[in-house]
């Protein structure tokens, strides 16, 4: 016997096993609506323009590939703090703020369970029922118990925002709850203005931790909008972690480009924070990748390239609403006896159709249509090509 014999095979990646059953589809036919990525009208995932010329000047530089500093790129992360916070914000005056690059919007939030844990590891997780299936996963892989808040409401297909504030008011004081920024990941629901404000007041009177994961800025209402439910947090006070990616939103996947935000209640404060923080980075990478980060800041910095990324993102934004509205109008054709006017209410890449488990299955059996069993179903990967066969699809299995 070996050390290794008793070792179990883990399970599978439910999404990425919805790729390998896709990719071992022979039907040329086939879609993929199972992924977590946003495809172009072409069925193609885009290499933004703003990236290619900041790329171009990078290359034309030359520059040597030293380390990075342990937190990363002193440029990305004064860029990414006043994206998030706002340029000119009190926090980032006030010093109140640190960033650090991470490796993705996942290594942001494992770097902030990581960190919580060494200090508050009495504390208990929560995040909404049902969410990214990674950030239960990574919470309780940095050690903490992970509970669950309600969140979705099936029968309105909207927020049980009843539920979630109750779970709020009897959490223990200094529990940390996660929350989506926007574009909630796997829902596509979100919460209204006037919610936001309530679990601001909330989770400020009752001491509890907010740790909000922003994977999908630009992606629900534009940068400004999708970030002020952040900004808001930041100026009721600290303590207050953000995860945030450009994964998505400079289509950037491979590059693992994100970063960890920690507001605290002084610069004092902060500089503690962040020497323990780059602590938790030395120990885990020493430090982050460079090409992404430069590609980032250098965008996001130069304002001719800011420009064009804001465009560009936006273009993304659009198309995908317009997918929506589409794919209920036909809907609306293909199977008038449904209602799916919720799918134009839901922001960001994904909706929960409604669609069972058996529905979905026998998409992918009949028609070669893959979705996630829950009804997850990716809008960003509808195009005017294969919308209509998706409709047809739907309309067959409802
Ligand atoms: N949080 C949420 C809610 C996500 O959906 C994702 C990506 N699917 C991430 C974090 C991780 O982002 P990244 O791919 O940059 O690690």
């Amino acid at each position: 016997a070996s050390l290794f014999t008793a070792i179990e095979m883990a399970p599978r990646d439910p999404i990425l096993g919805i790729t390998e059953a896709f990719n071992a589809d022979k039907n040329p036919a086939k879609i993929n609506l199972g992924v977590g990525v946003y495809y172009d009208n072409n069925g193609k995932v885009p290499l933004l323009d703003c990236v290619k010329k900041a790329e171009a000047i990078l290359m034309e530089k030359g520059a040597p590939r030293t380390y990075l500093p342990i937190d990363g790129l002193a440029a990305y992360d004064k860029a990414v703090q006043e994206l998030v916070f706002g340029a000119g914000s009190a926090v980032i005056n006030e010093k109140r703020a640190i960033t650090a690059q991470a490796i993705g919007g996942t290594g942001a939030l494992k770097l902030g369970a990581d960190f919580l844990q060494r200090f508050a590891p009495g504390a208990q997780v929560w995040i909404s029922d049902p969410s990214w299936e990674n950030h239960r996963a990574l919470f309780e892989s940095a050690g903490f118990t992970v509970n669950n808040y309600p969140y979705y409401d099936p029968s309105t297909r909207g927020v049980n925002f009843s539920g979630m504030l109750g779970a709020l008011q009897t959490m223990p004081s200094g529990s940390i709850v996660l929350l989506h920024a926007c574009c909630h990941n796997p829902t596509g629901a979100d919460l209204s203005a006037a919610q936001w404000l309530e679990v601001i007041q909330v989770v400020t009177e009752r001491g509890l931790v907010p740790f909000l994961d922003m994977a999908y800025q630009g992606f629900g209402d534009g940068i400004e909008a999708d970030g002020k439910v952040v900004r808001q947090f930041a100026d009721a006070g600290g303590p207050l972690f953000v995860s945030n990616s450009f994964s998505k939103s400079f289509s950037l996947y491979g590059e693992r480009v994100g970063a960890l935000s920690i507001v605290a209640v002084s610069a004092e404060e902060a500089a503690r924070l962040l020497s323990q923080l780059k602590r938790v980075i030395r120990t885990n990478y020493s430090n982050p990748p460079m090409h992404g980060g430069q590609v980032v800041a250098m965008a996001l910095a130069t304002p001719e390239l800011r420009q064009l990324w804001e465009d560009e993102l936006a273009g993304m934004r659009v198309r995908i609403r317009e997918m929506r509205q589409l794919l209920v109008a036909k809907l609306k054709e293909k199977a008038p006896a449904h209602d799916f006017d919720f799918v134009i209410q839901q922001r960001g890449m994904f909706s929960y159709s409604g669609l069972t488990k058996e529905q979905v299955s026998r998409l992918a059996s009949e028609y070669s249509i893959y979705a996630v069993d829950t009804g997850r179903i990716c809008v960003a990967a509808l195009n005017s090509t294969n919308i209509d066969k998706v409709v047809e699809a739907i309309s067959k299995v409802l």
